[in-house]
């Protein structure tokens, strides 16, 4: 019986075969993993112990979708809110669309106790889409105060444009129910507003800075809102915490859906050093999580835009929020039917679950934001040209602040890691860390556990010796 006494070789040889292949594949994937880099530091590298964040504030649960249908719903039942159309028109215009958020946020600020302050701010604006007229406009603010008497003059916005268009820009006749954009947006903004009031009256949140929930106009004729409400947070003495710009938010057709949102931001135009717009993304990606924040290292779309725009361009913190995939059969079309394609922006595509959860994500990172310190002035890294880096910054007393975290992170890395911890500002020396292999950044960090965004080191600028006469 040959085979009886052949058969455990085999099954030895095989075994002993399978377990050369995994040491083979454990060790190709060692060779992989470990770096073949000096360590750094050498030695001694700190293990702060980070402070936790504060509790999420904000359940999922606690989300009211059925409140933020009935917004986009009442929305596009004013037909068109094109920037051109009708302001006082109580049925059919933009004015329709003013109306309806007012009405709610108004009932949210009654629900706060009066916390909650709502401002029509009423301007004009002109650009090409206006055929060069100023055209009146008019943005709804809904304001929560901080309560920190410093920190309060700093504004961390939520924002969503109320005006849509048909396929024709300058066409008031046309229907443009757009429930995706950006009536979408616009019921974040307010959902936030109503979360946010609740959490903070029921004492389950602070804010030590202001929160500002924004519907405005104008967009689609040229960011005319956005640009118009970085004027007035100025006019108004505010420094801008955080921009966060909810557009097209409200649909998820792709199957497996909810996805992860989108949250775009721009690199910046300062060499080895991202924009605050980055440091604002990777600080709602910590604070919400990687499985809910897709972040997406671009301004925006191509050949697109937003209301973060004139803050990013301003070098202020600002980011979009958009869905996983867009359907441009939905988007700034007249509602048609052509070769059997249906086309139109309309509130039957939404995904209440993704629009939900849109919500529940800006709320918790504005939440969190608004009770943080203030950011660190002043980050510099020296050191070049020595075994040490050298990292300070400067900051203004803060009684609720814990301290600041040094982070540092690979050149090619997307996020940041806490290197080291410091009770108060001025210089710390990173001993035996180069300034060339990594980039270093500092972040504010509240008793409460809540993180400012970071704020990444500049170096002085010492350009290497060049042949005579060349541009810098
Ligand atoms: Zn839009």
């Amino acid at each position: 019986m040959p085979n009886r006494s052949s058969a455990p070789h085999t099954i030895l040889a095989s075994i002993a075969m399978s377990i050369c292949f995994l040491l083979a594949i454990s060790l190709t994937f060692a060779q992989q993993r470990a770096p073949r880099d000096p360590a750094e530091p050498q030695q001694a590298q700190p293990h702060p112990k980070p402070l936790p964040r504060p509790t999420s504030a904000i359940a999922r649960k606690s989300v009211d979708v059925k409140s933020m249908r009935a917004l986009i719903d009442q929305l596009v039942s004013c037909g068109t809110r094109l920037s051109l159309s009708s302001w006082t028109d109580p049925k059919r215009g933009i004015g329709c669309g003013r109306d309806h958020i007012v009405a709610r946020l108004n009932e949210i600020a009654k629900a706060s106790g009066g916390k909650l302050q709502v401002v029509v701010d009423k301007f004009d604006s002109t650009s090409e889409r206006t055929s060069g007229k100023p055209l009146p406009l008019e943005s709804v603010y809904a304001i929560l105060p901080g309560s920190d008497a410093k920190l309060a003059k700093t504004l961390f916005i939520v924002s969503g444009h109320y005006d849509s268009r048909p396929s024709d820009v300058m066409n008031t006749e046309a229907d443009a129910p757009g429930a995706d954009d950006d009536a979408s947006g616009v019921s974040v903004s307010v959902e936030s507003a109503r979360l946010l009031s609740k959490a903070i009256a029921s004492g389950a949140s602070t804010n030590r800075a202001t929160l500002l929930f924004a519907a405005i106009s104008g967009e689609e004729q040229g960011l005319l809102g956005g640009y118009r409400l970085l004027d007035w947070a100025k006019q108004q003495g505010y420094t801008i915490g955080g921009m966060l710009d909810d557009d097209i938010v409200g649909d998820d057709p792709s199957p497996g859906a909810p996805h992860r949102v989108r949250l775009f931001s721009g690199n910046g135009e300062i060499d080895d050093c991202d924009s605050p717009g980055r440091e604002l993304a990777r600080a709602i990606e910590e604070i919400d999580g990687r499985e809910n924040i897709r972040m997406i290292f671009r301004v925006d779309r191509y050949g697109r835009g937003g209301d973060h725009y004139p803050f990013y361009k301003a070098g202020l913190p600002a980011v979009r929020f958009t869905e996983p995939l867009e359907d441009y059969t939905h988007q700034h079309q007249t509602p048609r039917t052509e070769n059997g394609i249906e086309y139109g922006d309309f509130a039957k595509y939404l995904n209440p679950s993704f629009l939900g959860d849109v919500a529940r994500n800006n709320a918790e990172a504005l939440g969190q934001l608004a009770m943080a310190p203030a950011p660190p002035t002043n980050a510099r890294l020296t050191g070049a040209v020595t075994p040490d880096a050298k990292v300070s910054w400067s900051a203004e007393d803060d009684p609720e602040r814990a301290g600041f975290e040094i982070l540092w992170r690979e050149t090619m890395e997307p996020r940041w890691q806490v290197y080291d911890f410091a009770a108060g500002p001025g210089e710390t020396v990173l001993r035996g860390v180069s300034t060339d292999n990594h980039f270093f950044a500092v972040r504010a960090v509240g008793k409460n556990g809540a993180r400012s965004i970071a704020v990444p080191t500049e170096i002085e600028r010492r350009p290497p010796p060049l042949p005579a006469g060349t541009k810098q």
